[in-house]
C-alpha cells in the first residue's frame, strides 16, 4: 500500500455498496425496463402455482423444450422438461460436459401465501353466503380483509373429470371480499393485538346475498350454488375434491413517480422463478447441464409430492444421469444450486428490525444470503466460504450487481427456503434472490433493477 496515494488506499481497502442505478449505463437501463415489462405480464397471469407452471411450460415449448421421456437420447444443447402434476416444474438444458461434472441448478418456488377454501366451504348465515377458508403460508391475517379477492383452482367432479375455475381475474368479472368491522364499533377489536384482531376462522369470504326463488331454507346458498352449477357444473359435494383458492385481485403495476418499482401479489417467489426461466431460455449449449426448478409447497415447509423434499427431483435427475451412464450421487456431489428465493428488503419505516451493515437494500441488486434460519442459524444450510467465493467471482466477472444480506437482526425472527433440502442432497447450495418490501402481504413491492440483476445473476451461473 506504500506506493499508493491516501485516497487510493481507502478505495482499495474498504468494501462499499453502491446503488445499482449509479452503476448501470443507458443500454442496461433499457434492458431493465424490457425485462420488468415481461415479468409483470407473467406475474399478472400466474396467480397460483398451477398457473405459474402452465404459463412456464407454454413459454418453454415455444423455445424448443420438449417433455422428457425416459430412454430419450440427450445430446449437448438438448432442452427437456418434467411437469410434476401440474404444480411443479423442472427444466434442463444439457451441457457439453457429462453430468459426472455436476449440474448448475437454480431452484425457486411458485406457491405463495393465500386463502385456500376449506373442503366444506359453503354456508349461509343471516341471508348472506360465505366461503370458509384455511390460510396457506405465513400471513398477517389483518392484511387480507377489505381487499378484492379472486378465485382460482380446480374442481374434480364425481365422474372423475375436472374443471378449472377462474373468477375475478378478467375485467368485468365479479370479485370477492372478507369484511372487517367499522371503526365506530371496533372498540373491543382495536384493543387486541395485530395477531388476534382478525382470526383464522374469521377469514370468511362474502360470495352472495340474493335468495333463490323457493320456499326452503338456505336460499342464498342455493342461489350461489346454482350459479356455480350453471357455469361449471359443480354441486356442493364437488368442493370435497377441489383445490380452490382466493388470491388478491390487484393487478400488477408500476409503483413510484419514477416507475422504478413493481407492486403485485406473489413476487415471493415468482419473481425468482421468472428470473430462472428467462435465464434458462437464453442458455445455448452450456458447459455443465443447467437445471431450472419451479417448486411447490415451499411456503408450508416444502412437503408433499410437489414440494422440494419430494423424490421427484431425484427421479428427474436420475433419469438424466441414466441417459449418460452416470451415477446420480456422483452428479449431485459435484453440482451447485442457487436457491433462488426472495429476501427481506430493508424498510426505512421499520429500521428497528434490520442491521445496516448486513441488510438488503432496494436497487442494490440480487441479495445473496449465506444463511437464513433463526435463533443462532438454526434451520439453515449455511453455505461455505468457498461457495460464496465461487458465486462472488461469477457475479463480479459478469458485472452483476449484488449484495450480501441477512434476513434481519439477530434474534428478531427468521425463515428458511428450499436451500436446506438441496444441501441435504449433498449439493453445494446458497440462497440468492430479489429483495422484497412487504413480503407475504397481498401486495408486495420489488425493484425492477433487482429483478433484472437476479436474472442476470442466474444466467451468469448457468453459463459459468
Ligand atoms: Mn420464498
Ligand atoms: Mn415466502
Amino acid at each position: 500500500m506504500k506506493d499508493k496515494k491516501k485516497e487510493e488506499i481507502r478505495d482499495t481497502l474498504f468494501y462499499s455498496r453502491k446503488n445499482g442505478y449509479e452503476l448501470i449505463d443507458t443500454a442496461e437501463r433499457i434492458s431493465v425496463e424490457k425485462y420488468a415489462a415481461d415479468y409483470m405480464e407473467y406475474l399478472n397471469n400466474s396467480r397460483t402455482e398451477r398457473e405459474a407452471v402452465s404459463n412456464a411450460v407454454k413459454e418453454a415449448e415455444k423455445r424448443g423444450f420438449v417433455e422428457f421421456q425416459p430412454g430419450m437420447k440427450l445430446q449437448a444443447g438438448e432442452k427437456v422438461y418434467f411437469n410434476n402434476r401440474g404444480k411443479a416444474l423442472m427444466l434442463a438444458v444439457m451441457g457439453s460436459e457429462s453430468l459426472e461434472e455436476g449440474a448448475v441448478i437454480a431452484g425457486a418456488h411458485v406457491d405463495a401465501p393465500r386463502l385456500d377454501l376449506k373442503q366444506n366451504p359453503l354456508y349461509e348465515t343471516d341471508e348472506l353466503a360465505f366461503f370458509k377458508t384455511h390460510y396457506y403460508g405465513g400471513i398477517k391475517k389483518y392484511q387480507w380483509v377489505t381487499i378484492p379477492l379472486e378465485l382460482h383452482g380446480v374442481v374434480c367432479l364425481r365422474d372423475g373429470s375436472s374443471v378449472d375455475v377462474v373468477i375475478g381475474r378478467n375485467p368485468g368479472e365479479p370479485r370477492f371480499v372478507i369484511t372487517d368491522l367499522l371503526p365506530h364499533l371496533a372498540a373491543d377489536q382495536m384493543k387486541k393485538t395485530l395477531a388476534d384482531g382478525i382470526t383464522g376462522e374469521g377469514l370468511n369470504i362474502l360470495i352472495g346475498s340474493v335468495p333463490y326463488d323457493d320456499e326452503g331454507k338456505d336460499k342464498v346458498k342455493l342461489a350461489v350454488l346454482s350459479l356455480l352449477n350453471d357455469s361449471y357444473g359443480i354441486i356442493e359435494e364437488d368442493f370435497l375434491s377441489a383445490e380452490l383458492t382466493a388470491v388478491p385481485a390487484f393487478d400488477v403495476c408500476e409503483i413510484g413517480l419514477d416507475r422504478s418499482l413493481i407492486g403485485g401479489y406473489g413476487h415471493d417467489d415468482r419473481v425468482c422463478a421468472y428470473a430462472e426461466l428467462k435465464a434458462i431460455f437464453e442458455v445455448k449449449t452450456p458447459r455443465r447441464t443447467c437445471i431450472c426448478i419451479l417448486a411447490d409447497k415451499e411456503e408450508i415447509g416444502s412437503m408433499g409430492v410437489t414440494g422440494m423434499k419430494s423424490r421427484a427431483f431425484e427421479t428427474f435427475m436420475k433419469d438424466l444421469c441414466v441417459a449418460q451412464n452416470v451415477e446420480l450421487r456422483r452428479c449431485l456431489e459435484k453440482s451447485f444450486c442457487l436457491s433462488a428465493d426472495v429476501c427481506a428488503a430493508s424498510d426505512p419505516n421499520y429500521p428497528e428490525v434490520t442491521e445496516k451493515l448486513n441488510d438488503a437494500r432496494i436497487n442494490y441488486g440480487m441479495g445473496i444470503c449465506k444463511y437464513t434460519g433463526a435463533r443462532g442459524k438454526s434451520g439453515t444450510s449455511d453455505a461455505s466460504a468457498e461457495v460464496v467465493g465461487f458465486v462472488r467471482k461469477v457475479m463480479n466477472e459478469n458485472h452483476v450487481i449484488w449484495q450480501l444480506a441477512e434476513l434481519g437482526k439477530v434474534d428478531q425472527g427468521g425463515g428458511g427456503t428450499i436451500a436446506q433440502y438441496m444441501a441435504d442432497r449433498n449439493i453445494d447450495t446458497i440462497d440468492a434472490g430479489v429483495p422484497v418490501l412487504s413480503m407475504h402481504a397481498p401486495f408486495e413491492v420489488v425493484s425492477k433493477l433487482d429483478c433484472y440483476m437476479t436474472y442476470k445473476g442466474v444466467l451468469s451461473l448457468y453459463n459459468s
